[in-house]
């Protein structure tokens, strides 16, 4: 593989973005793990340096790509690495620097008054910097250019291909069907709005063993993988055989750390069953950010909450906690699988988190096409969650305030999450074809399950587009449907 001689000269000239990508990789890490508060100047500085050092030596691609693009009958490994790598050039010719410049500054001020702004609950504080953000993005948009809808532009960066009309398809089957199972398992009450465990509080060290052991049946590699504590947990793969994830411990409600394990396990899985001959190659990532929290969510969601899971995992949890004492795995799975219509996107579980996502992504749509205007965000983020869950924020701080994304710039990000989601409905669908998902996760069998995502999603890494890597695998794409039948067959079979 990658044997084309035009193509292994570039990326003989991608070596050193390789290496930029590692070492700020590790920086990363670093920053969210270990780093010394006053240390945050000198590492923004690097950190900036490194990020020049890189869209230089990208925009040197120019040539090698283009002479190797020319080539005929290459491999799916070879189109991918020029497709990718098309894609960070096209990004870098496109937005010119003062672009970039403005949306550096505007990201460190804007972060910094939603900060304030939420603090106080007060909108007014945070929309100039929102507006500006805007303004930029649109610009970012129009720049990168687009077909039918300026969103589309965005979607794009995060989901390569994905479109408003794929999101606008998604989202008019999906919500119809998640109200009305949501409507159904509140009439029943089976899944309880609340559990007492929710507000029982834990050792830290305790529920810390917990997650090792759980982190040991899942099979992580001991040589390949570390776990440690940051304030926001996340993954991130610095090599293929280097792949790092982190947990919170916030001393109560253990499941809330616990299943944010699993979930980074479930990330760091597809990181480290990339193949191993993709390593110092642009493909070494994953296919897309839906593709990867797809993974992410398939084992947190899918395996870890499932009734099988939660019976194998009862006296490790009894064991480690004294009080579950009086709980059995049944009394367990009702708190693992709680139901809420809430107001934060974070603590949704699995039955309400499209809605919240959806009512992002309605808001960034209008708000792109210039349909409504900033001041309005908070009255629209009031009516949709009203009409979606039946909540309504009593404060800014509850509604619009509540994430980060939009101050940082993250706009298109937010579908990913239901990407990940419908994804994960298309896997659950055909993986019952081969194995038996309750026997593998009764008897501990994990390597099996890995093997199949590794051979149908890992192993390809960023080698084919994400709506190309889903055709391949399931011969669909986005299709939702299998998402409302899973959760379905879990919420409303008796
Ligand atoms: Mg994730």
């Amino acid at each position: 593989m990658l044997a084309n001689p035009l193509v292994r000269d570039l990326l003989e000239k991608y070596s050193p973005i390789w290496a930029l990508n590692h070492s700020t990789a590790v920086l990363n890490w670093d920053l969210e793990t270990n780093m010394p508060e006053e240390a945050a100047k000198a590492r923004a500085f690097a950190s900036a340096q490194l990020a020049l050092m890189r869209q230089k030596l990208i925009l040197s691609l120019n040539d090698p790509l283009h002479r190797a693009s020319q080539e005929r009958d290459l491999d799916d490994y070879e189109k991918g690495v020029i497709r990718v790598l098309k894609r960070h050039l096209d990004y870098n010719t496109k937005i010119p620097p003062s672009l970039v410049e403005a949306l550096q500054k505007i990201k460190a001020e804007s972060t910094i008054n939603w900060r304030i702004a939420r603090k106080k609950s007060d909108y007014r504080t945070f929309q100039p910097y929102l507006e500006k953000m805007i303004e930029l993005k649109r610009e970012e948009a129009d720049k990168l250019g687009y077909d039918k809808h300026p969103y589309d532009a965005l979607l794009d960066l995060g989901e390569e291909g994905l479109t408003v009309r794929d999101m606008d398809s998604i989202f008019s089957k999906l919500i119809p069907n998640l109200k009305r199972i949501l409507s159904k398992v509140s009439m029943e009450s089976r899944f309880p709005s609340n559990h007492p465990l929710e507000s029982v509080k834990y050792d830290s060290n305790a529920v810390e063993e917990v997650n090792k052991e759980i982190l040991k049946i899942l099979g992580m590699p001991e040589k390949k993988f570390r776990m440690d504590v940051s304030t926001h947990p996340f993954t991130t793969s610095i090599a293929l055989n280097d792949v790092r994830i982190t947990t919170r411990y916030e001393g109560i409600n253990f499941k809330s750390s616990i299943y944010s394990t699993i979930h980074e396990a479930g990330h760091a899985i597809y990181g480290l069953q990339v193949n191993q001959d993709l390593e110092f190659t642009p493909l070494r990532n994953g296919a897309s950010s839906g593709v990867h929290e797809s993974q992410s969510r398939f084992w947190e969601n899918v395996v870890g909450r499932s009734m099988e899971f939660t019976k194998m995992l009862t006296p490790l949890l009894k064991e480690k906690l004294s009080f579950l004492s009086g709980y059995d795995s049944d009394q367990l799975y009702y708190y693992f699988n709680s139901v809420r219509p809430s107001l934060i996107r974070v603590d949704a579980d699995e039955l309400t988190y499209n809605f919240h996502i959806a009512l992002r992504y309605e808001i960034e749509k209008k708000i792109l096409e210039g349909k409504v205007s900033v001041s309005e965000i908070p009255q629209i983020w009031s009516d949709t969650i009203g009409e979606f869950l039946g909540v309504k924020p009593p404060a800014d701080s509850m509604g619009a305030l509540q994430d980060v994304h939009w101050s940082s710039g993250s706009f298109g990000n937010f579908p990913s999450y239901t990407i990940g989601n419908v994804v994960d409905g298309l896997i659950w669908q055909n993986i019952r074809k081969n194995l038996d998902l309750d026997q593998i996760i009764r008897e501990r069998n994990f390597g099996e399950l890995k093997n199949w995502l590794g051979e149908n999603i890992h192993q390809w890494g960023g080698t084919y587009a994400p709506k190309d890597l889903l055709m391949k695998t399931f011969s669909e794409e986005y299709n939702p449907e299998y998402l409302v039948r899973y959760l379905e067959k879990k919420y409303l079979a008796s």
